[in-house]
């Protein structure tokens, strides 16, 4: 599934190509991509065409590309989704879903193709709404104006705007575990899984250690942890470990190969040798180290 590493590479990938790219014309050839669209099919093609986008925004997992100040094109990528950027012509991918034809400016034309295997991921024109610190909605934009679809989302904690204060306050009222905590999407976006692994790993805190319960060091330490592994997972181009995932020209990112627990059942820690276990977690895996990362 793609998290955040790997959604800001599709973002930065398509920045360039449709910041300023006028929509010469949409065609949705499969109506599913549109389940979060209000209108259907021939509502989404005609709401877009002759518009022209002014930037590729993200926050969390989310990525949107308004093309006025009041409205934008927002992408959920869901379990596979993929926006792939092609030149005009592009035989169809597998599981095409819509493409979308731009005249950019100094690019001449381009074609975004919106692949989705599993087609939980959708496109939906949505409306802007003004963000409530007034801060920039996301990373890629200056526009203070959020899609409807992503203002309950919290800011991820690469934001500049992220509010640490109110994150501890979270953390402080709730006695669930704190894997539990962090993936909690109104707390802060962006964190998934593989991530959620690899930070309490670095952090040394046990998944199941109530948030409540961790000491303000604790969790200034394990923000700094998460901040280090999203930014190392965007410096080499998101994970390679789902094979569904790939950036906007079709290459897989490669921080797989830096991961410290997450996957690594029965392989040595990297800092104190011992196993790494896994355990399910709401219908998926945490995986740690018990020597490093005691429940108290
Ligand atoms: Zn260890």
């Amino acid at each position: 599934m793609p998290e955040l590493p790997e959604v800001e590479v599709v973002r930065a990938g398509l920045e360039p190509a449709v910041t300023g790219a006028l929509i010469a014309s949409v065609d949705v050839r499969d109506e599913r991509a549109l389940t979060r669209h209000t209108g259907g099919a021939a509502h989404f093609e005609a709401a877009l065409t002759g518009q022209r986008i002014s930037a590729a925004v993200r926050r969390g997992k989310f990525l949107w590309m308004p093309f006025s100040d009041d409205e934008a094109i927002v992408t959920h990528l869901g379990m596979s989704g993929q926006m792939l950027l092609r030149v005009p012509g592009a035989p169809e991918e597998r599981h095409e879903r819509i493409r979308i034809e731009l005249e950019h400016p100094v690019h001449g034309p381009l074609s975004v193709v919106f692949a989705d295997q599993r087609t939980f991921g959708s496109l939906a024109v949505d409306q802007l709404v003004d963000t409530p610190d007034g801060a920039a909605a996301g990373r890629g934009s200056n526009l203070a104006r959020v899609p409807t679809q992503v203002a309950h989302i919290a800011r991820d904690p690469l934001d500049p705007a992220f509010d640490v204060g109110r994150f501890r306050a979270r953390l402080a009222r709730t006695a669930s575990g704190i894997k539990r905590v962090l993936l909690d999407q109104t707390v802060a976006s962006g964190i998934g899984n593989i991530y959620a692994d690899e930070s309490l790993w670095a952090a040394r805190i046990h998944p199941e250690t109530s948030a409540s319960a961790l000491p303000t060091r604790a969790v200034n330490r394990l923000l700094g942890e998460v901040r280090a592994v999203l930014d190392k997972a965007l410096a080499e181009g998101g994970t390679s470990f789902d094979a569904q995932y790939v950036n906007v020209n079709g290459q897989a990112g490669y921080f797989a190969h830096s991961l410290n627990a997450y996957g690594r059942t029965g392989q040595p820690c990297p800092r104190c040798a011992r196993p790494i276990v896994r355990v399910s977690f709401m219908n998926r895996s945490s995986h740690f180290c018990p020597h490093c990362q005691r429940l108290r």
